[in-house]
């Protein structure tokens, strides 16, 4: 059983155990700047893991492009060269071919 008090959330106004800040379980971990665990790696400014910024990616893309046009490396070769998964590898793909048609 939980010891923690039933109370009126705040929020979504149901009666539930109280989690911390007047908030339900749900509604805290919703609450605005709460930390979302699910959120890209990297997304945010001196986070590890890949950059993002619109620079980085565009160099990555042309990366892309030399490896798989050039090289005629596979798609799955270039992307474990580059550091970025198969689906984001499509994502270049898609990118190079809008490029192509503009
Ligand atoms: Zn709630």
């Amino acid at each position: 059983m939980s010891r923690r008090p039933i109370r009126r959330c705040t929020r979504c106004t149901r009666d539930r155990p109280h989690r911390a800040l007047g908030l339900c379980d749900s509604c805290y971990t919703r609450r605005p700047g709460a930390r979302r665990y699910d959120a890209p790696i990297g997304a945010a400014p001196g986070a590890p893991g890949v950059l993002r910024s619109a620079e980085v990616i565009a160099g990555r893309v042309e990366d892309y492009r030399e490896l798989t046009r050039e090289m005629r490396l596979s798609k799955k070769a270039a992307a474990a060269r580059l550091g970025i998964s198969y689906k984001t590898a499509l994502r270049y793909e898609q990118r190079l071919r809008a490029e192509a048609a503009a």
